[in-house]
């Protein structure tokens, strides 16, 4: 295991200035805290923290990291505190630590890979500085490399599956490579253990057939550049397992079909050069075809930079060679934590070394302000977001300022609708809390509960919102259908009439509702009336009744109803009952006219007639009518006053009756008004037909002996 002496040295040597006290009284509290405490390998606990303090000094980053490793498992696995790190070591390495810690229990909270890229956001979000990051990195990298003595093998494929998932991503993002292949690598043991086992039997099946390969062809490389008089650093490696292993997969070709097994690096000293070697290798060398990338003028969006080139070379050997620089190297390793090496040995502060850490979080950030986190090395990233848990684990992305009942409606809108309280990482909170990232929610949830509208004043999700609106609206319609129903019934009920439900649903359609509670909602709600649904079930109940409180009168005497003959007359409302007015006497033929009498129907007066005067300040009783054609109207007899004037003289009466007989009349009454010496007044009245048969009645009694004259009697 990585000894004190041996950090201490690695690290100054990098940075002369390092704080020596303090990184020996970390190692001594680390030491102290985990105590007794041992590995899965059976190696002492605090071999971890020393290992993962050794991987970021191999990164050469700065004394508050690599203290911040030695401690970095202390607050959580043993009784020292973040005050006493606080007190002893500052705030810098305090809230590094409490950042790493942080970071440590999310990953106790089920299972991630399911929403890696979730999860990789909320670590993001959750490093307020990158240095959180990388530690955690470095710490994931160490329980990689002694994975194998976790002894559960399912323990063992969830995290190595999570590295793959979660945490090579993130070292890839952030441009460390090497320590994404390596990440990938050991992960890719665990995740697939027969292909890579495959892939390494070829690959120590070719070492075999040729042994020292790669040491052959840097030696021929080497003396290639010599002689073109480029001064040139050359080195060699087999590619790792896992990147054989994606690149079969993702072209679909065979081990034997791979052209780089082998990948090899010229590192020069400056840009111009790099072209140099370039031409030198291509001059000698075929090319392969559609390998050449030039990453120096258009780098990769995480900073990277270099030139990459695939060749038939020495020995025929098909490889890849990689062309750079020493800064460009240096930032191909080592990503953002280049960042505090450069820091340190940076004199000239043209900040053009920066470009590419710029570049990086600008694109981890979108945004357009990289300054600030220049000068804070802060990732305030998603800070619009906050990743919040499900006690199952499940993480739950939610806009800044959500409080548990977003929460509750983002994982299912019933539970939203029944939630009573929350309980935020075991503790009873108000549900207007805000959550904070990596919060673990727990929502109570009650059968009788639901959602109130005072939640809209602090929910900020709009799916929340709306949920909550739309119970409101929900509400408040069953409320008016209880109304409505209320209304409609109590009609129902006074009109005394046979009433179901099947009645009403032949009202739906017309009303544009789709169940029969929202017609009640529509009468609760005022918009439509209850007397209205009712006619619109009981047509002939409108007429009749136009105001339900008045009794339907008998009709007098001589006032004989009509309605169940076929009516004579047009313009009526179907259902009216029709009167012929006593006064007037209207017949077929004559202009009529209609009045309205409350409770009763209509009354036909003809258009001359003197009672109309009694209707004139009331012309919404007035209705239009007049007399259906002949045919129908000659079935029926009716009324008609007849005064006439006779000679007084024996068996005039007699005479003037026989008349009309003749004439097809039928006398139904007679008075006798003024008898004098001479003459006498008689009203008669007389069933006819129409006035055309009584206009020829009356000229029959004109040309009767005795008759001094006849008039029809029209109103009083
Ligand atoms: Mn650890």
């Amino acid at each position: 295991m990585m000894q004190q002496d041996e950090l201490i040295k690695l690290v100054k040597a990098y940075d002369p200035r390092a704080d020596e006290d303090a990184l020996r009284r970390a190692c001594d509290f680390s030491i102290k805290a985990h105590g007794k405490q041992l590995r899965a390998s059976g190696e002492p606990y605090v071999s971890h923290p020393f290992e993962v303090a050794g991987i970021l000094a191999g990164m050469k980053l700065d004394s508050a990291s690599i203290i911040t490793a030695l401690l970095h498992d202390t607050v959580e696995d043993t009784l020292a505190t973040l005050a006493e790190i606080k007190e002893q070591f500052g705030d810098e390495v305090a809230k590094l630590v409490d950042g790493v810690t942080k970071l440590s229990r999310l990953e106790l909270q089920g299972d991630q890979t399911k929403q890696a890229e979730n999860f990789r956001k909320l670590f993001i979000a959750m490093s307020e500085d990158i240095r959180v990051l990388l530690i955690k990195l470095a710490d994931r990298l160490h329980n990689m490399r002694t994975l194998e003595f976790v002894e559960d093998p399912e323990r063992r494929k969830r995290i190595a599956l999570e590295t793959m998932e979660i945490y090579a991503p993130l070292a890839e993002r952030m441009g460390i490579h090497r320590m994404k292949d390596e990440l990938e690598d050991l992960a890719f043991q665990y995740t697939n253990q027969e292909a890579r086992e495959g892939i390494v039997a070829r690959l120590s099946f070719l070492r075999t057939g040729s042994s020292e390969i790669i040491p052959r062809i840097i030696d021929e490389l080497s003396k290639l550049f010599k002689e073109n008089g480029l001064k040139a650093s050359v080195t060699g490696r087999e590619k790792t397992p896992y990147s054989i292993w994606t690149k079969m997969k993702r072209k679909n070709v065979t081990f034997e079909q791979l052209t780089d097994i082998m990948a090899f690096r010229a590192i020069v000293e400056n840009v111009e050069q790099c072209y140099q070697a370039l031409g030198i290798v291509h001059a000698k060398y075929h090319v392969i075809p559609g390998r050449f990338k030039d990453y120096i003028s258009t780098p990769k969006p995480n900073g990277y930079r270099s030139i990459h080139t695939a060749i038939i070379g020495p020995e025929n050997y098909r490889i890849e060679i990689q062309i750079r620089t020493p800064e460009m190297h240096e930032i191909a390793e080592l990503g953002v934590a280049a960042h505090w090496a450069y820091k340190r040995s940076e004199t000239a502060t043209d900040g053009h070394q920066y470009r590419w850490l710029k570049e990086i979080l600008d694109v981890l950030q979108h945004a357009q302000k990289p300054e600030e986190f220049l000068e804070h090395t802060k990732l305030e990233l998603f800070q619009d977001q906050v990743f919040c848990f499900t006690p199952r684990g499940e993480i739950i992305a939610l806009p800044r300022g959500a409080c548990p009942v977003d929460f509750a409606y983002a994982v299912h809108s019933s539970i939203g609708d029944t939630c009573v309280g929350a309980k935020v990482n075991g503790r009873i909170v108000p549900l207007r809390t805000a959550l904070q990232n990596g919060d673990q929610v727990e929502i109570i949830t009650s059968k009788n509960q639901t959602p109130s509208p005072t939640w809209e004043r602090f929910v900020v999700t709009g799916r929340a919102k709306s949920k909550i609106r739309r119970f409101a609206r929900q509400q408040q319609l069953e409320q008016f259908a209880e109304v409505g129903w209320a209304m409609l019934h109590k009609i129902i009920k006074q009109e005394g009439v046979e009433f179901s439900e099947k009645m009403l649903e032949s009202l739906l359609e017309q009303y544009k509702a789709k169940e029969l509670k929202d017609i009640y909602a529509t009468i609760g709600s005022g918009e439509l009336s209850a007397r209205e649904v009712f006619y619109k079930l009981y047509p002939e109940h409108k007429v009749i009744q136009p105001s339900a409180a008045v009794p339907q009168a008998p009709p007098k005497e001589g006032e004989k109803a009509k309605g169940f003959e076929p009516l004579p007359v047009k313009g009526l409302i179907r259902g009216m009952a029709v009167y012929y007015a006593r006064c007037c006497h209207p017949l077929p033929g004559d202009k009529i006219v209609g009045i309205i009498t409350t409770g009763k129907g209509v009354t036909v007066h003809t258009k001359g007639c003197a009672t109309l005067a009694n209707f004139a300040d009331t012309p919404e009783r007035w209705i239009d009518v007049s007399w259906e054609d002949k045919g129908r109207v000659d079935m029926q007899s009716y009324p008609a006053r007849l005064s006439i004037t006779i000679a007084n003289t024996p068996g005039a009466i007699g005479n003037i009756s026989n008349t009309i007989s003749k004439a097809n009349g039928n006398v139904t009454s007679l008075r006798v008004a003024n008898r004098e010496k001479e003459f006498f007044d008689v009203f008669l009245d007389v069933e006819v037909k129409s006035t055309e048969h009584l206009n020829d009645l009356m000229a029959v009694l004109r040309s009767a002996s005795g008759v001094n004259s006849v008039s029809r009697v029209t109103g009083r």
